[in-house]
C-alpha cells in the first residue's frame, strides 16, 4: 500500500510538469520515419554554402530561409535588420601556386574584409616573424615586393587528434552531471600584463604595408590539411571599414603542410616564388546585418514566447557544416516536426536563425535588446515582451548528438527538463548539468536574466567549424534526426506548460 502510494506520488509528479508522451510519440514518428533534417543540411551547405555575415551568399541565402520557413508553414516571417554592420565582403576568385623551387598549387583562402591583389601577382617569399617593436629593425627597408611568411610554422598535434572520440563517454556524461556546484565566473581579460612591447596584429599589417610588402600569408591551423582564417585584424573596431579594408594588404591563411614547407624551403636560404590573384569584393555603404524569423502561433497564450535558434552566418571558407549549418536544419526541421504532427501550441513558438554570432554573437543579443530589453542597463530598460518570455533553446556546439543540457545555473528548471527528458532517454539523451556554457546565441537572453539553454553535445571528431573543410559529408544523419526530435519535443512542453519557465535569482552566466 505505502509502495503504491509512492509510486502513484510518483507519476503524480511526472503529470504536473505536463510530460506529453502521445505528443513525444508523434514527434519521434515524425522525425524519424519522415525525417527532412539531411535534406535541409544538404540543401544549405551544397547549394547555399558558406554565409559570412553581409556578404552577398547571406543576403541569398536568408531570402532562401524566409521561404524555406514558409514552405514549412511558419507565420510571421521576417528578415529582420538588426545593426548597421559594416560593409559586405566577398571573395569572388582566388589561386595560389608554388612555382620554384618546384610546381604545387597552394591551398588557402584570404581573410575577410582585405583587398584584393593587383590582377596574377608574382612574387617571392621571405620569412618576416614580427612579434615586438624591436623585431622591426631587422626587416626594414627588406621587404619590398614580396609575400611574406608572418607567423611560425605550424605544429600538427597528432596527439591530440588521437584522443578525439565521437562519443560522449557515459564517465564524461556522469562527471557532467555531478559538477553540482556552479563554477565561479570565468575571469575577465589576460591574468597577467599584456607584454608592451608587442605589437597589435593590425600594427604589424601596417608596418608590412609601409615596407611595401604586398601579400601577407599566415596558418594558424594546427591539423592537417585545415586552414583556419578570420577576418582582418581590426575589423571589430574599425566596424568592417571599406576605407581600412582598402589600405590593409592582402592576408591569406594557408594550410599547415604548404605554409610549412614554404618555411623549411627559406630556412635552406633556397628562395620561393609564387603567383597568387584574389578578388574580393568590397561593398560600397554600410548595410544593416539581418537575422531571420519565423512562429507557430500559439493559441489561448500567443503573447507568450518560447524560441529556439541557431546562427546562419558562418565563416566564409566552407558552408560550415557542423557550425553551424547543422544547427540551422536542427530547428528548422523541429519546427517542421511540430507543423507536420499539427502541434497546437498554447505559448507562441518562435524560430530564429541569427546573423552576426561568429564576429560577436551581434545578432541574437541586439534582437534580445530590442525585443526583451535589459533589466541591468537602464538605458534599455524591459520592455512589454520581457515578462512574456519563457525560454530559448539553442544548438551551435558542432553537429554532434544532444546528449543532455546545461541547466545555466537554474536550478529551478531541473524538474521541468527532468521529465521531459523521460520519454527521450533512449536516444542517449540523459545528463542535466548545473553548468554555465558560452560563446553561443543563448548567452544573449542569459545576460539579461531571461532563461536560454544550450544542449550537451557530442563532438564529432573530423568536423571543423570555422576551416576550409566543414562540409556536408561529415554530418551524422541520427545525430540531427535526434537532436531535431529533442528541440522539437523540448520546445512543445515549454510551449504547453501551465506556468512560463522559471528563471534564475542569481547571475551565473559566463560570456
Ligand atoms: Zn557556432
Amino acid at each position: 500500500m505505502i509502495i503504491a502510494l509512492i509510486i502513484f506520488t510518483a507519476f503524480a509528479l511526472d503529470d504536473s510538469s505536463g510530460t506529453d508522451w502521445e505528443m513525444v510519440s508523434k514527434i519521434r514518428e515524425e522525425g524519424f520515419q519522415r525525417s527532412q533534417v539531411m535534406d535541409i543540411a544538404g540543401y544549405m551547405t551544397d547549394v547555399l554554402g558558406a554565409r559570412l555575415t553581409l556578404s552577398q551568399d547571406m543576403a541569398r541565402a536568408q531570402i532562401w530561409a524566409k521561404g524555406k520557413m514558409e514552405k514549412i508553414g511558419l507565420a510571421n516571417t521576417v528578415i529582420e535588420p538588426f545593426m548597421d554592420y559594416g560593409v559586405a565582403w566577398d571573395n569572388e576568385y582566388f589561386s595560389l601556386h608554388l612555382l620554384e623551387p618546384d610546381y604545387q598549387p597552394i591551398v588557402g583562402f584570404p581573410l575577410t574584409h582585405t583587398p584584393s591583389t593587383k590582377g596574377k601577382v608574382k612574387c617571392s617569399v621571405v620569412i618576416a616573424d614580427v612579434k615586438t617593436k624591436k623585431d622591426l629593425d631587422q626587416f626594414r627597408g627588406k621587404l619590398k615586393g614580396v609575400a611574406v611568411l608572418a607567423t611560425p610554422p605550424a605544429v600538427i598535434d597528432l596527439e591530440r587528434m588521437a584522443r578525439a572520440t565521437l562519443r560522449r563517454t557515459p564517465e564524461e556524461l556522469k562527471q557532467l552531471e555531478e559538477d553540482v556546484i556552479p563554477k565561479p565566473r570565468r575571469r575577465r581579460g589576460p591574468a597577467t600584463p599584456p607584454n608592451p612591447d608587442l605589437l597589435k596584429a593590425e600594427e604589424i599589417i601596417e608596418f608590412f604595408k609601409t615596407e611595401g610588402v604586398r601579400v601577407v600569408f599566415e596558418c594558424r591551423s594546427g591539423r592537417p590539411g585545415l586552414v583556419r582564417g578570420f577576418a582582418r585584424p581590426g575589423t571589430k573596431e574599425d566596424k568592417w571599414s571599406r576605407e581600412k579594408s582598402l589600405a590593409s594588404l592582402p592576408i591569406i591563411a594557408v594550410t599547415p603542410e604548404h605554409y610549412n614547407r614554404m618555411y623549411r624551403i627559406l630556412k635552406r636560404d633556397i628562395p620561393v616564388l609564387v603567383e597568387i590573384e584574389v578578388r574580393n569584393r568590397l561593398g560600397k555603404n554600410v548595410e544593416k546585418a539581418c537575422n531571420v524569423l519565423g512562429e507557430i502561433p500559439g493559441t489561448d497564450l500567443r503573447e507568450e514566447i518560447v524560441m529556439i535558434g541557431a546562427h546562419f552566418d558562418t565563416w566564409h571558407a566552407s558552408p560550415n557544416a557542423s557550425d553551424d549549418t547543422s544547427g540551422c536544419a536542427v530547428v528548422l526541421e523541429a519546427a517542421r516536426i511540430l507543423k507536420a504532427v499539427g502541434a497546437q501550441p498554447r505559448r507562441t513558438v518562435r524560430v530564429a536563425l541569427w546573423g552576426g554570432e561568429e564576429q560577436g554573437i551581434y545578432g541574437s543579443r541586439e534582437y534580445v535588446l530590442r525585443h526583451f530589453g535589459n533589466p541591468k542597463d537602464p538605458k534599455v530598460g524591459i520592455k512589454p515582451d520581457y515578462e512574456k518570455f519563457s525560454v530559448y533553446f539553442n544548438q551551435d556546439y558542432g553537429a554532434g548528438a544532444f546528449r543532455g543540457i546545461f541547466l545555466q545555473g537554474n536550478e529551478f528548471v531541473r524538474r521541468e527538463f527532468a521529465a521531459w527528458m523521460k520519454p527521450l532517454r533512449d536516444l542517449g539523451f540523459t545528463a542535466i548539468s548545473i553548468q554555465s556554457v558560452g560563446s553561443t546565441d543563448h548567452v544573449s537572453f542569459d545576460a539579461v536574466g531571461l532563461p536560454g539553454f544550450q544542449f550537451i553535445q557530442d563532438r564529432i571528431p573530423g568536423t571543423a567549424g570555422h576551416t576550409n573543410l566543414d562540409f556536408f559529408d561529415t554530418l551524422q544523419a541520427d545525430d540531427l534526426m535526434k537532436n531535431a526530435v529533442i528541440m522539437a519535443a523540448f520546445a512543445y512542453h515549454a510551449a504547453m506548460s501551465d506556468e512560463r519557465l522559471p528563471r534564475k535569482t542569481i547571475d551565473t552566466e559566463i560570456k
